[in-house]
């Protein structure tokens, strides 16, 4: 429980309408989009406005060994946002200003709190763009994308949010407002503390400010859809793109179980009779796009696709890829609970896992319905169960261990863009070891060594 000093004081800082003690407000502040975690609730909620505001609120967490929980929109597909010692939520959707698009040296800056579509809507009026676009664009704030890592639709060829980031503001566990990179695309200078921030996932400092790379919107660009009667050919078309040099902005894949759930929930005109399809978009100079286009159709032709649609018109894409962004929701409906991984593989083994994953739904009796930016190797099982069941709750733990084990043993890691949090944290030491364990825990010792920030989360 807090003590009701040390309310007040919070209070004094961010004002009395930015701080939530009241039990229904809090609620929604114990989850986030993980499912099948047992919540707990925090004890305030609290919605600073900037950098000086967070660093006096962790100064009095600090004194006072309060746990705090950075959040952005609470999108975590990991428990990454969830107050699992109760404490403090500290909510960055007040610091929500695009401080600067700077079209001279394609960049911009932005407060954590920035919506990323937002980013992407005003970088467009200046023909540039943020290329990393996870499926929850629309929603997730540009804070907690940096904070986790996210990547997206577009990885394959653009890379992910690590690779955007130029420079950061963090506050440090202790308040100190300190800065890291800068504006220059190169800097050597120091330890790469922005790399180091990027992807710790709030355990390591609260992000107050973000120097994002751009780039030139691509003068054209098209989408296809290919349908194949087989998840094997489909899986082998994605490594045979690759192979043939093609890297394409967007290859996507989705088996049978999500096309029906996303046709049932959306009704874009997806062929629910399909085994799986692939999405994919190829951008750039035009006369290349094409030449792309017609080498991706002979691939796909050689690997047995059923049917091929080029998308004519701006719409009839953005139908395709908004029912691609809505498969998580359409997937909830299906059971009680999802549970998402995305563990990621070196691309030449997406056939080999998709097949596992296929034979590991069969063997504990699972549904599994999976979809993946596979181009990148990155793939998401979702397994959909009855979360009251203990046998199948059972059925499922079993399944997610040997689905990472797998991956590891294929060359690939835990987790591609959702972060460990909460939910991959019982495996991290088999990709590191005690070794690497250590060396991480020892950077949280130094920089955070009362351990307020997201305590819990990632090993
Ligand atoms: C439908 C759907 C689709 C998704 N698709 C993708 C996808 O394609 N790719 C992908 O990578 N992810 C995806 N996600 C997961 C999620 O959206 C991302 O992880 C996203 O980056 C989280 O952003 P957020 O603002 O919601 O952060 P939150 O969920 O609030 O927080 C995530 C983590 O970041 C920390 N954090 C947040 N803000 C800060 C800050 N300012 N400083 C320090 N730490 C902070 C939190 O403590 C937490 O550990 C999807 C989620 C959903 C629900």
């Amino acid at each position: 429980m807090l003590k009701h000093e040390v309310l007040k004081e919070i209070t004094l800082v961010v004002g009395k309408q930015n701080v939530f003690t009241e039990p229904e407000d809090l609620h929604c502040y114990a989850t986030d989009a993980t499912l099948g975690v047992p919540v707990v609730l925090p004890e305030a909620v609290v919605k600073p406005a900037s950098a000086e505001e967070v660093s006096q609120i962790l100064q009095i967490a600090n004194r006072e060994l309060i746990p705090v929980v950075p959040r952005g929109a609470g999108t975590s597909l990991s428990g990454g946002a969830m107050p699992i010692q109760g404490g403090i939520v500290l909510e960055t959707t007040r610091m929500n200003k695009i401080l600067e698009i700077d079209k001279d040296n394609l960049l911009a800056v932005v407060e954590p709190g920035v919506i990323t579509a937002h980013l992407n809507q005003e970088a467009a009026k200046v023909g540039l763009f943020y290329p990393p676009d996870p499926g929850s664009v629309a929603f997730s704030t540009i804070g907690g994308n940096v904070a986790v890592g996210a990547g997206g639709l577009r990885g394959l060829k653009y890379g992910t949010t690590k690779d955007y980031v130029l420079g950061l503001e963090v506050v440090m566990p202790w308040g100190a407002i300190v800065k890291t990179g800068g504006r220059t695309v190169k800097n050597v200078t120091g330890y790469d503390l922005t790399k180091l921030m990027v992807g710790s996932e709030g355990t390591l400092g609260v992000i107050t400010k973000i120097i994002v790379k751009l780039l030139p919107i691509p003068p054209a660009s098209r989408s296809m859809l290919a349908v194949f009667d087989d998840l094997n050919n489909a899986a082998e078309t994605i490594s045979a793109i690759i192979a043939n040099r093609i890297i394409p902005a967007t290859l996507d894949i989705m088996d049978k179980n999500v096309i029906r759930a996303v046709e049932a929930s959306s009704r874009v005109g997806l062929p629910v009779d399909a085994e799986a399809i692939l999405l994919i978009e190829v951008d750039g100079v035009e006369q290349v796009v094409e030449q792309e286009l017609n080498r991706i159709r002979e691939i796909c032709h050689q690997h047995h696709v059923r049917e091929m649609k080029v998308a004519r018109t701006a719409e009839e894409k953005e139908q395709v890829w908004a029912a691609r962004r809505n498969t998580y929701g359409a997937l909830t409906k299906i059971n009680n609970t999802d549970l998402v991984e995305d563990a990621t593989v070196p691309r030449s083994k997406v056939p080999d896992m998709m097949r596992f994953i296929v034979d590991i739904a069969k063997r504990y009796n699972l549904t599994i319905a999976t979809l993946g930016h596979a181009g990148d190797g990155n793939i998401h099982p979702n397994i959909m169960f009855d979360r009251n069941d203990p046998d199948e709750v059972h059925r499922v733990e079993e399944a997610i261990k040997e689905i990472f084990e797998t991956a590891l043993r294929l060359g690939g890691t835990l987790s591609g863009e959702h972060g460990i949090g909460l939910t991959k944290r019982p495996f991290m030491r088999w990709e590191f070891g005690d070794g690497g364990i250590e060396v991480m825990s020892r950077i949280k010792k130094a920089l955070d060594p009362n351990f307020i920030l997201n305590p819990g989360k990632k090993f």
